[in-house]
């Protein structure tokens, strides 16, 4: 068991907010992740727009995911 993630898709070492952010918008529960890019592709969005939920959920400090 590694103590950090990686991308399901791509493979890319994932930081802290890359599961948040794929917990909150995709599953809770989750166990594999996916990075930015490959979020918001997934979605159909722009990385920025990922890039802006993550900033909104961590400013507005009511998603105990984010800290
Ligand atoms: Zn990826």
């Amino acid at each position: 068991m590694s103590n950090f993630s990686t991308c399901k898709k791509c493979g890319a070492k994932l930081c802290q907010d890359d599961i948040a952010i794929y917990k909150k918008l995709i599953l809770r529960t989750a166990d594999e992740f996916l990075c930015i890019d490959c979020l918001a592709e997934y979605l159909g969005v722009s990385r920025e727009a990922i890039e802006q939920k993550i900033r909104y959920f961590r400013e507005s400090g009511t998603c105990a995911l984010f800290r």
